[in-house]
């Protein structure tokens, strides 16, 4: 039983490449082996996902890192020439909360920046992990921006109190990293199979359009873009798709709807 207006389904893809590894840990910077992995992002996923859209006509978001648009800017050329909605997702991957005022305003003002200068015109945010610090909804609203994606507490998007800025919620059981990340920190975890994170989105997904809210997907390159995962994340499109009075949208699109 669906919600009689439909719900929002927003993909996103975050691109941090090396930078993720690194925010985790500065020594995996001198650790070409743990880099290679975010490498993969870069040299192989990025094009596979751009195929998968392009492929059934889906506009994704892609929140990138600016350290990564400086290693790959072409790549950021290309997500922009196929009209995907590029946003910023730090300079550095560190979290505002371990910055200084300074440096995240740095960080933020730089990307947009570098971004700018590729073509596109960005104007939303979602932090490294997530995280906010007490500058950071101040910040985006002085740089303009239009909307963030980095809250967990509510299903339907939102503006926050005192900013014009829209918060688009995500969680942790809709994010590949919360059920794929493998790093030697995290030896002990298992990888999960494919089919379950199919049956925790689907079943998240039917919740919310149920209720007639918004699912964001948040993705990267590097881990659903191993092609195990594209198969799945390929058919978990297409049943999305099939659900009546569902809307697609990119992240820009779903935040200007909401206002
Ligand atoms: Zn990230």
């Amino acid at each position: 039983m669906a919600d009689p207006d439909g719900s929002t389904f927003v993909p996103t893809f975050d691109f941090d490449a090396e930078e993720v590894w690194i925010g985790e840990d500065p020594a995996n910077a001198g650790r070409p082996g743990v880099l290679s992995q975010g490498t993969y992002g870069a040299k192989v996923a990025v094009d596979l996902i751009l195929g998968l859209l392009d492929g059934k006509g889906i506009k994704g978001t892609f929140f990138v890192v600016g350290k990564v648009a400086e290693r790959y800017p072409d790549k950021v050329r290309r997500i922009i020439a196929e009209g995907h909605e590029v946003a910023v997702h730090g300079y550095t991957h560190r979290s505002p909360t371990t910055l200084t005022r300074e440096e995240e305003e740095d960080e933020l003002t730089r990307t947009l920046a570098m971004l700018r200068d590729l073509g596109a015109d960005p104007v939303g945010y979602r932090s490294p992990s997530w995280d906010f610090s007490e500058n950071t909804l101040p910040l985006l609203a002085a740089a303009g921006l239009a909307y963030s994606s980095n809250m967990m507490d509510d299903i339907r998007p939102y503006v926050h109190e005192g900013y014009d800025i829209v918060e688009l919620p995500v969680q942790w059981m809709l994010d590949d990293a919360a059920h794929f990340w493998f790093a030697d920190s995290t030896w002990t975890k298992k990888i999960s199979r494919t089919s379950e994170v199919r049956e925790i989105w689907t079943e998240e997904f039917l919740g919310i359009h149920a209720l007639g809210g918004l699912t964001v997907l948040t993705m990267h390159p590097q881990i659903i873009g191993r092609p195990s995962r594209l198969r799945m994340f390929d058919a978990f499109l297409d049943f999305v798709r099939e659900q009546e009075g569902v809307r697609i949208m990119t992240a820009r699109e779903a935040a200007a709807a909401a206002r």
